[in-house]
């Protein structure tokens, strides 16, 4: 086990996450890297059990509380950083703000299922960040486990280009490359023999090589020559410094084989993340905008204003700590920074330290491609740029989503009041998708998440790392409103007041039309120029009360309350009188007369819809899909692959509340689905 800690040239560093599909084998495959790199002398194993409390439990107690927000795992002289990546569709920004500061990514497979819902859903973010990737093609252990059908899975429903490296065969893997069979065994297979290939295993997997060459051809002519012309096949450092390229562009994706339970394969997939994943310093520049709008490249280096990018909160040992990423210039403590993004603000950075948070080692500086953790900021949070002051810019952010999934919470007793409150605070404080909200009309608490499982981890942490009193509603579908035709409408605002000295008028009155809105085009006001009648000016005071009066109006729907979207708001007219029309006047003429005009809008409700894919062996699918049809939801395609179906549908998600346990009844527990908020839309 290598003991080297500290690796100081970027050139020896990987970030990296691991991403998968729920049950792909990510948290087992992660305790072996922790172990054999020496970063964990305990190896905890997943417990046997129902999948989904499984999954819970193992979050949990392992996931979250072994894994900090970045593990550093020291191998063969080099770091491997492991941003953490949860696996849960409903922590999907957590895996996007993990995403967005990685340098690549190792998916990991079933062999037996190949690609599954959440596969796809982490490809396409890893495409949206440019993600070099490989595959870790797990559970090679298990009867009907295929490592080429789950390569030609990646083939046929990522669109992918998996190519062969490490091909599991004979109780090894097989390196196609190196033309080496290397065995694991030992304690929790720590002892690893790699000898050359036997021509007995070479010629059973000559197949395989011929695919790896040619998938190779395009990006280097020696290779071409070999597979297409019989040529000499060039040497192992030639295929892997094309492989790299390939990887490095997104076009290929090496794929090794193993098991992590059966602690096979796991040293050889982190031998190829040093050889094919780049380094800091070998990434594309970064896209960023300057304040005035205009685009800007941000080249990965130490020379220049410094450019950090805040990716995740989190409170350690009670105190707040900011994980950044620098992307340019030399940051040091002491020094101050502009943070651009949830405020516009300059703060100082007391303390930086490595992110081997167990260890809190206190740096002296952080130079561009490291990330660090920022101790002493109270402001900065995650998606925040943080920058030179004298050269502000964004860096491209990490897209926060709206909570679409509310749980009311109470405290038992009155004493817990105060905790509750605090805990709360503190979870929104690292988790930028969950927010708390007070009810209006009945004064609860409600807690607003990504979904069912969110809310549901979030209520348990409550209960038990906080060691509160709680109990909780049903969750509820956040909901919005607009309007489904235009409507105009006047309003006169007529009052007197009585004073001591005399009695006070206060009169205005507006006229006010309402369009409805393309879907998800938000809310749009026109409050000016406003028609007047002849002779009438308005001073500066009553116009802000105009775009008052109609911002009152559009806080809240006419059906529940409930916020509108979607909906055009025009002032077309403002009558005064005098000097009985003060901006106090206007202003409540204005939103009365915007609140009439959106009651002959004819309101409604908008629900969150999902985009949903639920996946079931194919002799369930009629069954399902009906389920679906009665639950609302708009099929779009259905796609059968091996025995397999995909369907893919809009579904409202007030429908699928409990939909993890319906789907499991109807399948008898192989079906699966994911989904992820689209749109709030009528159905
Ligand atoms: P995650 O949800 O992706 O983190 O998956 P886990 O690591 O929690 O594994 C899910 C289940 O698969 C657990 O019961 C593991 O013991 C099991 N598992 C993980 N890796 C392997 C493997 O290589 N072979 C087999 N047969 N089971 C595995
Ligand atoms: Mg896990």
């Amino acid at each position: 086990m290598s003991k080297n800690r500290t690796v100081t040239d970027l050139a020896q560093v990987r970030n990296i996450g691991i991403a998968a599909h729920i049950d792909a084998g990510k948290t087992t495959l992660t305790e072996r890297i922790l172990y054999y790199t020496g970063a964990s002398h305990k190896i905890g194993e997943v417990h046997d059990g129902e999948a989904h409390m499984d999954y819970m439990a193992e979050e949990q107690a392992h996931g979250i509380t072994i894994m900090a927000a970045v593990t550093q795992c020291p191998w063969k002289g080099h770091m491997v950083q492991i941003v953490d990546t949860p696996g849960h569709v409903d922590f999907t920004i957590e895996v996007e703000r993990s995403m967005r500061v990685l340098d690549g990514a190792v998916l990991v497979l079933d062999a037996v299922s190949g690609v599954e819902p959440q596969t796809e859903t982490v490809w396409r973010q890893a495409n949206k960040f440019q993600l070099p990737r490989m595959f870790f093609i797990n559970k090679m252990d298990r009867a009907g486990a295929d490592f080429e059908r789950a390569m030609e899975s990646v083939t046929n429903r990522l669109n992918g280009n998996p190519l062969p490296v490490g091909v599991p065969i004979e109780g090894g893997v097989l390196n196609l490359i190196d033309k080496t069979f290397t065995t694991f065994t030992g304690t929790l297979g720590a002892d690893v023999t790699t000898n050359p290939a036997s021509d007995e295993l070479w010629e059973q997997t000559e197949d395989l090589r011929e695919n790896l060459l040619l998938g190779l051809a395009d990006y280097n002519d020696d290779i071409a020559m070999a597979v297409l012309d019989d040529g000499e096949i060039p040497a192992p450092e030639i295929i892997w410094e094309t492989l790299k390229q390939a990887t490095l562009t997104g076009e290929v994706q090496p794929c090794f084989g193993g098991s992590a339970l059966k602690n096979q394969g796991v040293q050889s997939l982190l031998d190829a993340v040093l050889k094919i994943l780049p380094s800091p310093l070998q990434v594309p520049s970064s896209k960023g905008a300057t304040l005035g709008g205009d685009e800007v490249e941000v080249p990965m280096t130490i020379d220049g204003p410094l450019a950090a990018l805040a990716f995740k909160v989190q409170l350690l040992e009670g105190r707040r700590h900011v994980f950044a990423r620098i992307y340019r210039g030399i940051l040091k403590p002491g020094d101050t920074l502009a943070i651009v993004g949830s405020k516009h603000k300059n703060e100082r950075v007391a303390r930086i330290f490595d992110v081997d948070a167990n260890k809190k080692k206190r740096l002296d500086e952080a130079r561009a491609g490291q990330i660090v953790l920022l101790a002493g900021m109270r402001y900065a949070t995650t998606g925040d740029t943080l920058c030179d002051p004298e050269h502000q810019l964004t860096l491209e952010s990490i897209q926060t989503r709206a909570p679409v999934l509310g749980l009311a919470i109470e405290a038992n007793s009155s004493k817990d009041e105060a905790k509750l409150l605090e805990a709360l605070n503190k979870f929104q404080e690292e988790d930028p998708t969950l927010k708390l909200e007070e009810d209006a009309e009945t004064g609860e608490r409600i807690l607003r998440g990504m979904g069912e499982l969110h809310l549901q981890i979030a209520f348990e942490r409550l209960k038990r790392e906080f060691n509160l009193d709680i109990r909780a509603g049903k969750p509820a579908v956040v909901t919005r409103e607009t309007i489904q035709n235009a409507g105009s409408a006047d309003a006169i605002f007529d009052r007197v007041i009585e004073q001591p000295n005399g009695n006070i008028e206060l009169k205005a009155r507006a006229t006010a039309t309402v369009t409805p809105r393309d879907r998800d085009t938000g809310t749009e006001f026109n409050v000016a120029p406003v028609v007047l009648p002849e002779g009438t000016e308005l001073n500066d005071e009553q116009l802000e009360a105009i775009a008052d009066g109609a911002r009152d109006a559009a806080y809240a729907g006419p059906i529940q309350g409930m916020a509108l979207q979607d909906i055009s708001i025009n002032i077309d007219q403002i009558e005064t009188f005098g000097a009985a029309s003060t901006a106090q006047a206007i202003r409540v003429a204005v939103s009365e007369a915007v609140r009439n005009a959106i009651q002959a809008g004819n309101g409604v409700l908008l629900q969150p819809i999902m985009k949903t894919d639920v996946v079931v062996p194919e002799e369930y699918m009629g069954g399902v899909l009906g389920d679906l049809q009665s639950r609302k939801a708009m099929i779009q395609e259905t796609q059968s692959d091996d025995g397999m179906t995909t369907i893919r549908c809009d579904a409202p998600l007030s429908a699928l509340l409990g939909y993890t346990t319906s789907l499991r009844s109807m399948t008898q527990g192989r079906g699966q689905f994911t989904m992820v908020f689209d749109r709030f839309d009528t159905y």
